[in-house]
């Protein structure tokens, strides 16, 4: 059953649309909403409909020269990094108090930009977007270096100290949560920060940064510049006066940057990237609860999601029972309005993404991989597609390896533990696993054999500001969220002070 949403009035007196108007589009540069430049700007999109919502400010090279200059200048010489601790927290919760007061109006403009379900933005995303400014305030007068002991007559300690600059290139599918998870450790720690939002959905970060200069954020200390990734976006990641860069994406464009940062001054990089998670069913399982965990794990957020369960592997003890209700499953799913209450899957981002994903449906089709429900476009106008189930699927087919990014859920049947260690752990990437069962043997057993980052028992996409997240392999480097992600934005000062006096003075 799916609702379509485009056709009758009924169905639109059950949208929840609150008020939401669009009044950022310039780039924000050292506190002053600004044009390009160039003087150029770019559409964006409602998914829904592919229709223009605004035109944005496009920022290039020479955007990026100006907001560096305006963070490096914040940074040598402006309050933020000078300040007490304790007033950086103070203004950091002062914005997660706005956030709050304005959540309504950004999930919606969230909603709108990005097609996820209103429900998701406004009950989940919002909260956890505030939740981690609350933990980085939290964070930020607790930084502190150590009292080293040395050999002999020497006084050591280390000073944590912020790196500098903060270049950071964040995607299009959480574009508010990938914000607060890049803002939030590198404001913490005293840094100044120029952000560049991807080009789908520049809308969110633009109205948070205009709260956050409300919330007394000295200007220049956060820049926002809107823009694609090989002219605004490859000017910052090679840039001079950055310190570090941070990025969130596809694996061959963090191949790029990691390239165009140690071509150039050798900033260290962080890299959040793709992924083709391991979703294990084990022979105990109750199959009903598997199922709807499973269908969750790849489903959510349209499927994309750089950590989504996309190699569902069924003991074949359960295959077949698991097979026919994850179908079922997932022709119930409610595809429509994203605006509309108890929709679960809205559009794909953009016509690059939906064009992709429905090739991928087609290579899986050609290769002989059982398409067990949907398979096409849902309804004719935006990015929707049917919420789509393969089975027989083989490790060596190219819907097996390749990160999708899409609602198409892969069904792998496997024999033993030893068997599904090894096919789940043969692919490029290591960004998470997902393991379902009622044995703690089976569980410990495979939580230690699974190489990822992250791996859920019985549960998946549990997201708190304290759980690091990160990948094995390819599918990153580094760790951000927790108290990791401190690590990222700071430089370690070794300082040493004779005890005695010095034979030289
Ligand atoms: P992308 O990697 O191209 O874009 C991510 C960000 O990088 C955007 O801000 C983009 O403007 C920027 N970028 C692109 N090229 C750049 C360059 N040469 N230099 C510097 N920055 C650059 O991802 P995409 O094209 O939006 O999506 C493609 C695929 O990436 C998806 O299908 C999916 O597989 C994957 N993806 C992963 C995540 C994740 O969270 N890991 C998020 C979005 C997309």
């Amino acid at each position: 059953r799916s609702i379509n949403r485009f056709s009758t009035a009924a169905a639109a007196e059950e949208l929840i649309i609150p008020p939401v108007q669009i009044n950022y589009t310039q780039n924000l540069i050292n506190g002053q909403f600004v044009d390009a430049v160039s003087g150029k700007t770019f559409p964006t999109y409602d998914p829904r409909t592919g229709e223009v919502i605004a035109h944005v400010a496009e920022g290039d090279a020479e955007d990026i020269n100006r907001a560096v200059a305006a963070a490096r200048k914040a940074f040598d010489e402006g309050p933020w990094p000078r300040m007490t601790a304790y007033e950086r927290s103070r203004i950091l919760l002062r914005f997660a108090d706005l956030v709050e007061k304005h959540s309504d109006e950004l999930a919606a403009l969230e909603t709108w930009n990005n097609g996820k379900p209103y429900e998701q933005a406004a009950k989940s995303e919002l909260p956890l977007f505030i939740r981690l400014f609350h933990y980085y305030a939290g964070w930020a007068d607790k930084i502190h270096g150590l009292t080293v002991p040395a050999d002999g007559d020497y006084h050591v300690q280390t000073l944590h100290e912020p790196i500098g600059v903060a270049g950071q290139i964040i995607p299009w599918n959480f574009p508010l949560v990938m914000f607060a998870w890049k803002v939030g450790p590198a404001l913490a720690c005293g840094n100044t920060i120029v952000l560049k939002t991807a080009e789908q959905t520049p809308l969110t970060a633009l109205f948070v940064a205009k709260l956050f200069h409300e919330a007394g954020l000295p200007p220049g200390v956060l820049n926002i510049v809107s823009g694609f990734g090989p002219t605004a976006g490859a000017a910052l990641a090679s840039h001079m006066d950055v310190d570090k860069l941070a990025f969130t994406g596809s694996t061959d464009t963090g191949k790029i940057v990691l390239e165009l940062a140690a071509r150039s001054n050798l900033k260290p990089v962080t890299l959040e990237l793709g992924g083709k998670s391991p979703f294990i069913v084990c022979e105990d399982a109750d199959v009903d609860k598997a199922v709807e965990l499973a269908h969750f794990a790849l489903f959510f957020n349209q499927g994309q999601c750089c950590c989504a369960g996309s190699r569902t592997y069924v003991h074949e003890r359960v295959h077949d029972e698991f097979l026919e209700k994850a179908k079922a499953r997932a022709v119930r799913r409610v595809v429509g309005d994203p605006f509309k209450k108890g929709v679960e899957q809205g559009p794909q981002i953009d016509t690059e993404q939906f064009e992709k994903v429905l090739r991928y449906i087609r290579a899986g089709i050609k290769s002989n991989a059982t398409l067990e429900c949907g398979g096409d476009r849902f309804g004719s106008k935006g990015y929707f597609i049917q919420p789509t189930v393969f089975s027989n699927v083989q490790d060596d087919m190219l819907i097996a390896q390749d990160e999708i990014f899409g609602p198409v859920q892969s069904i792998f049947k496997f024999k033993d533990l030893d068997e599904v260690i090894r096919r789940a752990n043969a692919t490029r990437y290591g960004l998470a696993a997902g393991v379902f069962t009622r044995n703690l043997d089976t569980a410990n057993t495979l939580t230690r054999a699974l190489r990822a980052g992250t791996v859920w028992i019985n549960c998946f996409d549990v997201f708190d500001a304290a759980i690091p997240f990160g990948g094995y392999k390819m599918s990153g480097i580094g760790r951000e969220k927790g108290i990791y992600s401190l690590n990222n934005y700071l430089q370690v000062k070794a300082v040493i002070t004779p005890l005695k006096k010095a034979a030289w003075l």
